[in-house]
């Protein structure tokens, strides 16, 4: 008979959303009429920009003649978009990229969850905690870490605390580890890395021939000036870094799917007879082998936020969606909470009052004001008694929702 993967048997299974949807459906049953805002979703709630609709149209009319049809196209992505990316993103900021460095995909989440299909088992992992969990599940499955134990962690990996205590920002970790995995801006505490802080972790990784993997979805949001956009502002981090980032929150693409990564050529791993090995060839052949391109209509729409007009619109809708992150962020302020992020990512993470247990906040908020956020300890033992709410939702019901706590919520 055939064997399953063991590893997957180590996981806990998506307890959080399942938990959420269900207490939400327990509330609104026994009290249909309440009228539930939801700012919990990671998802956003604005149409895409019309850039990239007027591009998308222009691209289905050419599938429909012989001479304009496109079939299978580049794996890593046609020239037109890699090369708008390269140029508006990179170049822009005098950081060079040949076009052999940077792969199109279809989104983030199956990016930074494949990458580690490059590297060898047995390397130790570092992850923030709370942490997106992707990166976590994806090398359980790999079987690159032990037992879930009773503390909510697993056994062999390298967990880095991020609390208000230490300003959100993980310290280099004590023992050596192989691959690290940073998020910034964060999902889900809305915090950032300073320049600093950052090269901090690019020193680490040269010292320890250790590889970044920086997930920098939420590049967009970033409104600081001394935020580094990516982390290749930071000297020698072409050597040690892989770069994942997606056109879902910056252009509304959560459904239409596209993201990005890229895989300088630089950096290199060891292979078992000692030599240095790219990793870039390696996730080449990956790429080709595993995936067969994002679709060209898609990838038409996605290059469109580059031109001139695609640039505004694309400011305006992230503009949106931070303006709901400073009405929650400063709603929460005024009634007390301490609120951390916001500023440059569209999730606020806010600290419960008294310490309160991430998911007795979350009833209070549900049942008091009918109000749906997630549980920080969703995320990771250290997000325990935080909550996560997001800036996704529209204006009316954002402003609804922080009226609503700022009426009732008493602590
Ligand atoms: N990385 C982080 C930190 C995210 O929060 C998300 C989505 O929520 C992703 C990656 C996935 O983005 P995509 O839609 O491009 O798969």
């Amino acid at each position: 008979m055939a064997t399953i993967n063991n590893n997957y048997m180590k996981l806990p299974g998506s307890y959080l959303f399942a938990e959420i949807a269900r207490r939400v459906a327990a509330y609104k049953e026994a009290h249909p009429e309440a009228d539930i805002i939801r700012l919990g979703i990671g998802d956003v709630t604005q149409p895409l920009p019309q850039v990239c609709i007027e591009a998308m149209h222009k691209a289905v009319d050419e599938m429909a003649h012989k001479e304009t049809f496109r079939g299978y196209g580049p794996e890593q992505g046609y020239a037109f978009l890699t090369e708008a990316i390269l140029k508006n993103n990179y170049e822009s900021r005098g950081i060079h990229f040949d076009t052999d460095e940077i792969f199109v995909s279809d989104g983030s989440k199956s990016d930074c969850g494949n990458i580690q299909e490059i590297f060898g088992t047995d390397n130790r992992i570092a992850i923030t905690d709370p942490v997106y969990p992707v990166y976590l599940d994806t090398n359980v499955m790999a079987g690159r870490t032990g037992e879930l134990q009773d503390d909510g962690r697993f056994a062999g990996v390298t967990y880095l605390p991020c609390t208000a205590e230490n300003n959100f920002q993980p310290e280099l970790p004590k023992e050596k580890v192989d691959i690290i995995y940073l998020c910034c801006p964060n999902n889900p505490t809305g915090t950032t890395l300073t320049r600093e802080e950052l090269t901090k972790w690019v020193n680490y990784a040269k010292e320890n021939e250790s590889v970044i993997l920086f997930d920098a979805a939420y590049a967009a949001y970033i409104t600081e000036p001394d935020i580094p956009v990516t982390i290749y502002e930071i000297e020698g981090a072409r050597d040690v870094a892989i770069e994942f980032r997606s056109f879902s929150k910056t252009a509304g693409f959560t459904g239409t799917r596209c993201g990005y990564t890229i895989v300088p050529k630089t950096v290199k791993g060891r292979a078992a007879d000692g030599s240095l090995v790219s990793f870039n060839p390696l996730w080449n052949r990956r790429h080709t082998t595993k995936f067969n391109g994002t679709a060209y209509i898609i990838q038409r729409g996605a290059a469109a936020i580059y031109t001139p007009e695609g640039q505004k619109q694309v400011k305006e809708l992230v503009s949106y969606y931070m303006e709901n992150a400073r009405i929650i962020r400063e709603g929460l302020n005024e009634i007390g909470l301490s609120a951390y992020g916001g500023v440059n990512a569209p999730y606020i993470w806010l600290k419960t009052p008294n310490n309160m247990p991430s998911w007795d906040f979350f009833d209070k908020l549900l049942h008091e004001v009918n109000i749906v956020g997630t549980p920080g300890v969703g995320f990771g033992p250290c997000g325990e008694g935080y909550f996560r709410l997001t800036s996704f939702g529209d204006r009316q019901n954002t402003i609804r929702a922080v009226d609503r706590m700022k009426n009732t919520l008493r602590f």
